[in-house]
């Protein structure tokens, strides 16, 4: 049957992503999706794109939504790349700055779709042993041989690393790249971006699923040094020219301009992250102190995997990770008030 595959085809290892179960009346807290629709700028733009030109290819460039990612960050599009979600922008990243032959490393509790991407571009990785309360260990990310990935605010453990600490590692890896993945960032303290003009070993990946309520547009972004942002158009124009489609162009652009409301959602989820936290404890729960928009959190006495189950049949979808060391937390996403109300009056019956 696999006679007809490439070499790369046959070492793929392929992500599986939280399940996608399209029912209407479940209550979904598994792939850390915002709960509030985009804002209704975002949906202006992109009816008003649908009427006009869509018989046209859009940018390959994608000069706007760079600028408008740009202008919200201080920088100049000339340091911005855009993709098709961050998957995308972290699989060009591998190809663009790690090196078969020259080992990475990242945390060993961490987005499980590093090793996937090692694997198929053949890039050997030491998977770093997180401390025993999930912190990371700073120094042993210093003076890797092929480059450090690794995710700030964590996932699925939702700790977050103070800056002083990234720029440490970005700073005792001179020779090589340091991606610092910041799908989480907006939910946290501060983003590393402010430090890209400072180091040109830095790329910053981000993302407007979470915060910009975007997952079904898929736009991520990376900034970093001009050298590094010409490296990513070099890959992605060896693929594609037209990674970010015109509605996701002029959606994700009106999103980053609307600022009022992307402050407004965050602050929500905030909230109900730290309520959330709370009452979880009060129910006997072990909660990671979260920066994202997700906790993780492990019962006394009840298993992860059983309450998680016990829970899909109650309608409520959660992420379980059948893996040492996390196997008895649950991680999840910070839905609406209602909804987290919800979830809680099911574990109530459920321990
Ligand atoms: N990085 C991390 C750490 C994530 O959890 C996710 C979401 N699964 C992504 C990147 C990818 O997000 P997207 O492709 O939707 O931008």
């Amino acid at each position: 049957m696999t006679k007809f595959w490439s070499s790369m085809v046959k070492r793929t290892d392929p992500y599986v992503p939280g399940e996608q179960i399209n029912q209407k009346d479940i209550i979904k807290l598994n792939t850390n999706e915002n709960p509030y629709p985009p804002s209704p700028n975002v949906l202006a733009a992109i009816q008003a794109e649908m009427q006009e030109t869509l018989q046209l290819y859009p940018s390959p460039t994608a000069d706007g939504l760079r600028e408008a990612i740009a202008n919200q960050n201080g920088i100049s599009k000339e340091e911005v790349f855009v993709g098709n979600g961050s998957d995308e922008v972290l699989a060009f990243s591998f190809m663009a700055f790690f090196e078969p032959g020259k080992v990475i490393r990242f945390p060993d509790i961490s987005y499980s779709f590093y090793p996937v991407y090692a694997k198929i571009f053949d890039i050997t990785f030491e998977e770093v042993p997180v401390n025993e309360d999930f912190t990371l260990p700073i120094e042993q990310f210093y003076g890797a041989e092929g480059g450090v990935i690794l995710p700030n605010p964590n996932a699925p453990t939702s700790l977050y690393a103070a800056l002083e600490d990234i720029e440490q590692i970005v700073q005792n890896n001179p020779d090589r790249v340091v991606i610092i993945d910041e799908a989480y960032i907006d939910f946290a303290t501060e983003s590393a971006v402010g430090l890209i003009r400072k180091y040109d070993n830095l790329l910053v990946v981000q993302t407007t699923s979470k915060s910009r309520s975007l997952a079904g547009l898929r736009v991520g972004f990376a900034m970093g040094n001009p050298s590094l942002i010409e490296a990513l158009i070099r890959i992605k124009d060896s693929f594609n020219s037209y990674t970010i489609d015109r509605l996701a162009m002029v959606g994700a652009t009106a999103a980053f301009e609307d600022v009022t409301y992307f402050e407004e959602t965050v602050g929500k989820i905030v909230a109900t992250r730290e309520k959330t936290a709370r009452a979880l404890g009060q129910l006997g729960f072990t909660v990671l102190p979260s920066q994202a928009n997700f906790v993780f959190a492990r019962h006394e006495t009840v298993a992860a995997e059983t309450l998680y189950n016990q829970l899909k049949e109650a309608g409520i979808l959660v992420r379980y990770f059948n893996k040492p060391q996390i196997d008895n937390y649950l991680r999840i996403t910070i839905g609406t008030d209602a909804q987290m109300e919800k979830l809680m009056e099911a574990i109530r019956q459920l321990i």
